[in-house]
């Protein structure tokens, strides 16, 4: 399963609540990207200036940590990405990863959140946890991003009947149960 929406519409957020509930990984490459930049490893230190600046870190560098992250073994029963793909050359990686495991996607979650509010939360979230990429001018340019080379992949999981939008502004409790609903109308069932 997958979370898409642009940065701040509360996707690592629902994504644990989901994960504790399935019992499967959250996976965040935006997390496994910032904990390589903390650990001052080699993809660490290719991708922070991309982050630093509010752009995707390279498809191929993305692709392949992602390929190795979900070939680990807590991830054979399932797991729920969160920020990932984030463009067409990373549907396509996806798509190849699943076909060559023989597994395909249940389900894709739009959270959907006016930029507004977005750009307000961030801002919030800049004063609480200090990311660098929260800065405001950076935030602008994170959903500049988002818009040309993600939305259109909302597209892409609509028509293979995939997709369900859920409105990702309200308190979190309500959003899951959102979340909730929208699964269980595709017959997948989120345990308490
Ligand atoms: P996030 O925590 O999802 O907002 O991601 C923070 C930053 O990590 C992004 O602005 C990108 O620089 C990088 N990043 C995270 N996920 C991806 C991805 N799937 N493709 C490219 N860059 C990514």
């Amino acid at each position: 399963m997958l979370l898409i929406g642009p940065p701040g519409a509360g996707k690592g957020t629902q994504a644990h609540a989901l994960s504790d509930a399935l019992g499967v990984p959250a996976i965040s490459t935006g997390d496994i990207f910032r904990d390589n930049v903390r650990n001052e490893t080699e993809l660490g230190r290719q991708a922070k200036a991309y982050m630093d600046a509010g752009d995707n870190v390279p498809d191929s560098l993305t692709n392949d940590l992602v390929r190795d992250r979900l070939g680990q073994d807590d991830c054979a029963g399932g797991f729920l990405l969160d920020g990932y793909p984030r463009t067409t050359d990373q549907v396509r990686a996806l798509d190849e990863f699943l076909a060559g495991q023989g597994a395909s996607m249940d389900a894709v979650i739009e959270l959907v959140a006016d930029p507004d509010v977005v750009v307000e939360r961030l801002r919030k979230r800049a004063l609480d946890q200090g990311r660098a990429d929260d800065d405001e001018s950076v935030v602008r340019h994170r959903l500049t991003v988002y818009r040309e080379q993600t939305a259109p992949l909302i597209d892409v999981y609509a028509q293979r009947g995939l997709l369900s939008q859920v409105d990702g502004i309200g308190e979190i409790d309500q959003v899951t149960e959102r979340i909730r609903s929208a699964l269980a109308e595709r017959g997948i069932r989120v345990p308490a």
